[in-house]
Parts: structure tokens; C-alpha cells; sequence
């Protein structure tokens, strides 16, 4: 196959040029003038007009249970975006059989290629359920097991979500002593920090929290859609940058992915609830807003959280897809139930719970962390936020196009070769010779997200042509249906 006639940013950061692009089998042959290297295919796409660019590489999705399910594998909602590779499992959750679930699908097929985190926080679930205590030897030990037959079986690395119980109920030391086992399997360490806001130990707490466990495991480390959340924390982005960067001179390999969005995605619970409200699971959670001495306590502690996530108006229901509630802010659920918003959010949290879009960051540190070189994108995709179906658009559309935040052939390297380098994925991200054909033809008059907060699930414009593996996942705007995708599993070597 040959893309003919398309401008060229080969995912290595420096300018567009003027080159055609050859494919033989899953990779890429050639790269440059086909006319005067007299190069014949079979099929031609002219591609004309067009920006011809690696597939984008998502180094945090949550896109185990679509990848798993027969009516969402294709994974449509990445392939227009350009994204040709997912990682998931990250935050702390998903599967622990890393092994199995990478088989299947290999199986069963996959749009998209992916690959697997081992998550801290399930795994510390299947060995001590939502207990907030410390681990006994034995139960550590357990937990070192599954990290280690996880890494054995292709896992990336391991990946935290210190934020969310369980993981949070783990110490320091204890995510060290894991870290360690992943860092013998020549894996990475991924995680949603500790606190990005100021709820416990804060967001530069949490930033030296991280480093020093890539520090005392001996471990690459990269921290989760980077972020600074609340008002409390607004404008440390420059701190953070100064700590990463100091390490990173130090010697530490330290990156970080981003969102291009001003709210996060959590739930009611996620955002409000102290953690040691959930210790025990669902039951106990329930028995203590039931309780009225605890209820107080708890009642207190959420509207110090509230005022930290920037008040009721700021916290948007946006699912499950059927509640009556989606479209409404906390306030406004509030107003209609004639109670404060603590009482309604604790309502909601006993029923079950809502996700939230969480308006909570500033445009400043966005754009202080999206200009680093050590910050690639990343979507968090999530039902109910816009970033699952627009994240890589978005970024091209807004941060290159319209505001000139970055040029384009800066963010086209956070969204491949950047990815690939840290996670890493051999011989993707790049466009040349040798690498594996995961390519993309865009138009740059009309790529961009549609996806919004009240409509979430709209897929991007202007992606063109998708290859996966060298076929086409997406042919003249639209999806092919063809499973292209293949299950990616750690480059195993004590290279790293
Ligand atoms: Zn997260």
C-alpha cells in the first residue's frame, strides 16, 4: 500500500516534509519520493492535503471492558481519534490475570492494539479485600506474587491509584516493595498520585511521594494525567515542574501524560468521601452515613472536599447513562431536593453512586504542564467525559490550530514516539522504515473533537485513513470493522 502525496510528521519531533509512505505486510517499507524511486503498490490513497503521522499512542485508557466486550473491541471511538494504541488497567484497576486477558485478545481481536498494567489496587483487593490495615508478611508476599507472574505474563509495569481505596490504604514502603518487583521484571511504575489537590498530603507531597519510589525501587516512573486540582493547589504547576525536572537532571526517568480538558472525570464518592469513610466496602460505607455521630463527622469532611473541588455548581452528573440526574450539577440536585449539597451528594453515594465531570483546573497550569517535554497525552478515557472520544483531536484542534500552544510536529510527539520511548513499545511511534505500519492520514482543515460534556460519546472529525499493523482500520473517514489490533506485552530485557 501507498500514501501518496501527504505532508509527513514522523512523530520524532522535527518539521513536516513532503513524503510518501510505503507499506508491505505490518510495516512500513519505505519513506520518501515514491515517483523517483519508482515505487509500485497495489493499492494507492492519495492522500493529498493530508498530515501523515504515526498512530497515536494512549499510555492511560480505561478501555479494559470495551477491548473485552464483542459490541465495543473495534474500539471506534479511539481509531477516530487517531490512536492506534491503548494502555489500561491503569489507576490501580482492572485485571490481575494479565496472562489470560492478553490471549483472549489475541483471540477474540481487537481494534486497537493495547497492553496491560499490573493494578496495585486489585491486586491488594484479592489479597485483603477493602481492609485499610497494613499487609502481614505473608500477605505482602502474596502481593509480590501476583506482581511478579503479571510482569512474567507481559505486563508494562505496575500501576497505582494511591487517590483511590484501596490503593490508598497502602503505605509508601508497601508500594516500594512492589515497585521493586516490577522494576526486576524491567517494568515502569504508572501512577494516579497519592493526592493532586490538597486532601491529605498534598499535591507536591504527592510528587515527592512518587519520585522517591522510583528512587528506592529502581524504577522508570510516570505519573497519571498530570494535574493541579482545586483552588488550594492552582499555580504549583510550577513547583511540580521544578521537582520533576530536578530529578529527571538527577538521573531519574521521570514522564507524565495530560489531558487537554479543564475537568477530571471521578465520582460523587471519588471526589467527596474521606477515604477512610469506604474502608470495609460498600456495607460498612453505608452503615456510617447511617450513623449519626459519623454522619456529622463525615458531613464535615465533605464540605471542606467540596470547597476543595470548587463548590456544588462545579461537580457535573454526567453518569450512568440512564440516570435522571446526568445533565445536572450538584447543585442544582440539591435545589430541586430542597438539601444541602452534602446531603444530596450522601443520597446519591447510598443509591450507588454518579460519575462527575469535576470542573477543578486552571488554564495556566495546563498549558505549563502540556509544554513539557516529558508530558505526553494521554485521554483517561471514561464514560461520561468527552476525553474518551476527543482527547487527541482536541489537542491538534485547540493547543496547535487555534492557540498555538504547541507546533504540530511537538504534539504529534507526545501523542507517539514520546509514548513509545517511556513505555516502551519497540518500533512503534515513528514513521520510517522497519517500524510497524501504524500510520494515520488526517486533514488538518477539520480534525477536532465534537465530543462534549453534555454529549460525550461523539466520535472526532477529520481522521481519514487509519492503519493498524499495516491495514486499514480506517478507509475515507470511516471504520472498517477489521480487527486489526494485536495485544502488546512487555518487552522483556534488562536493557532498561
Ligand atoms: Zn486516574
Amino acid at each position: 500500500m501507498l500514501l501518496r502525496g501527504g505532508t509527513l510528521v514522523d512523530g520524532t519531533g522535527v518539521p513536516e516534509r513532503r513524503a510518501d509512505v510505503g507499506v508491505r505486510g505490518d510495516r512500513i517499507v519505505f519513506v520518501g519520493d515514491a515517483a523517483r524511486s519508482a515505487i509500485r503498490a497495489e493499492r494507492t490513497i492519495d492522500v493529498t492535503g493530508l498530515i501523515v503521522a504515526p498512530g497515536f499512542i494512549d499510555p492511560h485508557s480505561h478501555t479494559l471492558e470495551d477491548l473485552s466486550s464483542p459490541a465495543h473491541r473495534g474500539n471506534d471511538a479511539y481509531l477516530m481519534q487517531g490512536v492506534t494504541t491503548v494502555v489500561t488497567n491503569n489507576d490501580g484497576g482492572g485485571t490481575t490475570e494479565i496472562g489470560s486477558r492478553l490471549a483472549a485478545w489475541a483471540r477474540d481481536g481487537i481494534g486497537t492494539n493495547a497492553a496491560l498494567y499490573v493494578p496495585q489496587g486489585a491486586v491488594r483487593r484479592q489479597v485483603m479485600g477493602m481492609s485499610a490495615a497494613a499487609p502481614t508478611s505473608a500477605q505482602l508476599d502474596s502481593m509480590r506474587a501476583i506482581v511478579g507472574r503479571g510482569m512474567a505474563d507481559g505486563a508494562l509495569g505496575l500501576s497505582t491509584g494511591l487517590y483511590y481505596a484501596p490503593g490508598s490504604y497502602a503505605t509508601t514502603d508497601e508500594v516500594i516493595a512492589l515497585a521493586r518487583v516490577a522494576a526486576q521484571g524491567g517494568g515502569i511504575y504508572d501512577s494516579h498520585m497519592r493526592d493532586e489537590s490538597s486532601y491529605t498530603i498534598g499535591l507536591v507531597g504527592s510528587i515527592n511521594e512518587t519520585l522517591r519510589i522510583a528512587r528506592e525501587a529502581g524504577i522508570p516512573v510516570h505519573i497519571s494525567h498530570i494535574k493541579a486540582l482545586g483552588t488550594d493547589v492552582w499555580g504549583q504547576s510550577d513547583s511540580v515542574v521544578a521537582l520533576v525536572a530536578a530529578a529527571r537532571a538527577a538521573g531519574l526517568t521521570v514522564t507524565a501524560d495530560q489531558y487537554p480538558y479543564l475537568a477530571s472525570g471521578t465520582s460523587v464518592g471519588a471526589s467527596l468521601l474521606p477515604r477512610w469513610a469506604e474502608a470495609g466496602g460498600r456495607d460498612s460505607l453505608r452503615a456510617r452515613i447511617a450513623d449519626p455521630v459519623v454522619r456529622r463527622r463525615l458531613v464535615a469532611e465533605m464540605e471542606r472536599n467540596l470547597v476543595r473541588r470548587g463548590g456544588a455548581a462545579s461537580l457535573l452528573v454526567t453518569a450512568p447513562r440512564d440516570t435522571l440526574l446526568r445533565g445536572q450539577t450538584l447543585a442544582q440536585v440539591a435545589a430541586a431536593r430542597h438539601v444541602t449539597p452534602i446531603e444530596a451528594a450522601l443520597d446519591i453515594i447510598a443509591a450507588g453512586d454518579a460519575g462527575v465531570a469535576s470542573f477543578n483546573m486552571k488554564e495556566s497550569d495546563l498549558r505549563t504542564f502540556m509544554t513539557q517535554p516529558w508530558v505526553m497525552t494521554g485521554s483517561d478515557g471514561s464514560d461520561g467525559h468527552p476525553r474518551k472520544y476527543g482527547t487527541f483531536p482536541r489537542k491538534l484542534r485547540q493547543y496547535v490550530y487555534d492557540d498555538r500552544v504547541l507546533t504540530l510536529p511537538q504534539a504529534i510527539h507526545a501523542s507517539s514516539q514520546l509514548a513509545a520511548e517511556s513505555l516502551p513499545l519497540p518500533d512503534r511511534g515513528v514513521v520510517a522504515a522497519g517500524k510497524y505500519a501504524d500510520v494515520i492520514a488526517f486533514d488538518p482543515t477539520t480534525v477536532a473533537d465534537r465530543a462534549t460534556y453534555v454529549s460525550p460519546t461523539l466520535l472526532a472529525t477529520g481522521m481519514r485513513y487509519v492503519l493498524v499493523n499495516g491495514r486499514l482500520a480506517v478507509d475515507g473517514g470511516r471504520v472498517t470493522g477489521v480487527l486489526a489490533g494485536r495485544p502488546i506485552r512487555h518487552a522483556a530485557g534488562p536493557s532498561r
